[in-house]
């Protein structure tokens, strides 16, 4: 598979509105979520408690020491824009602090949100690929619902069955991914192009995959923790909920992989020869690898 090839089935995708934007939220993650004392949080918290990093301005006071200080959790977590919707959108940016009364609620839309903007995320994926152009209309329309949902009040967000709404969009995403897999099969019909490793939610914990040719394979939800991933070819591998932390994706290509999300990039370990798909960026961290 060439590079032509990609960037047909896989243009730049601008989801810039799909990632967070801490300027304009009131540090909802810092807040809304609880984080247990474990290797990625140093402390523990509920919901409901600022983290006691937060500051007045909602912004943290130890943000460039995250990992050295053992917050590593803090800087895996992506929120999919859904910080800075429920912020500015649903609150109109009435913030907690000065409205006490709505605290509790906010925090409790703030999750549902980002289960909404996570589907929006996959969704703009699957509507951005050629492949998956037999079901776009549909896709457009689960598109469009989801995107209606977002701008509820917060009463009716509450009351949403996600989990059915959850469903129904993954049914689409798995037709999506089928569509496009097999099309870059047909493609590229030679014998090594057949996955030979794949399998949804299949258990590769710290396998040695090392060089692997791993395009076009169905690891929706694999276990690759700690996997040996370094030069594998991943383009148009479908790796949705895949858990990817402390993989080693140096030298990888991941460019045109399916469903691929900020998070699981910032769990992962890899440096400047790690090639990843163009809307997502590299981690902060990955320097240092
Ligand atoms: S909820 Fe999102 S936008 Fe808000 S502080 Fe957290 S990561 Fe940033």
């Amino acid at each position: 598979m060439n590079q032509d090839h990609d960037s047909k089935t896989k243009p730049f995708l601008d989801r810039s509105h799909l990632q967070a934007n801490c300027e304009n939220c009131f540090g909802l993650c810092c807040v809304a979520l609880p984080f247990s004392a474990s290797v990625d949080f140093a402390v523990s918290k509920d919901a409901g408690h600022p983290c006691k990093h937060l500051q007045d301005n909602f912004r943290c006071r130890v943000h460039t020491k995250l990992r050295q200080i053992g917050f590593r959790g803090c800087t895996v977590y992506d929120c999919f824009g859904a910080g800075q919707q429920v912020s500015q959108v649903t609150y109109g940016g009435q913030d907690w602090r000065n409205n006490p009364k709505s605290a509790a609620e906010m925090y409790q839309v703030f999750p549902v949100m980002w289960q909404l903007h996570e589907l929006l995320w996959y969704l703009s994926e699957a509507l951005s690929l050629n492949g998956a152009h037999p079901i776009h209309s549909e896709l457009r329309l689960a598109e469009q619902d989801t995107q209606r949902l977002t701008s509820l009040s917060p009463q009716f967000i509450l009351e949403l069955d996600v989990a059915s709404h959850r469903a129904s969009v993954n049914t689409l995403l798995l037709r999506t991914s089928e569509l496009v897999r097999n099309e870059a099969k047909q493609q590229n019909p030679s014998p090594a192009f057949k996955p030979k490793i794949e399998g949804r939610g299949i258990d590769l914990m710290g396998a040695n995959l090392k060089g692997a040719d791993l395009r076009c394979a169905n690891l929706r939800g694999a276990y690759l923790i700690a996997a040996n991933l370094k030069g594998t070819d991943l383009r148009v591998a479908d790796l949705i909920g895949a858990d990817l932390r402390d993989a080693d994706l140096r030298g990888a290509d991941l460019t045109g992989s399916l469903f691929l999300t900020q998070t699981q990039l910032n769990a992962a370990k890899g440096d400047h020869t790690t090639r990843i798909p163009a809307s997502l960026i590299y981690p902060m961290h990955w320097s240092h690898h």
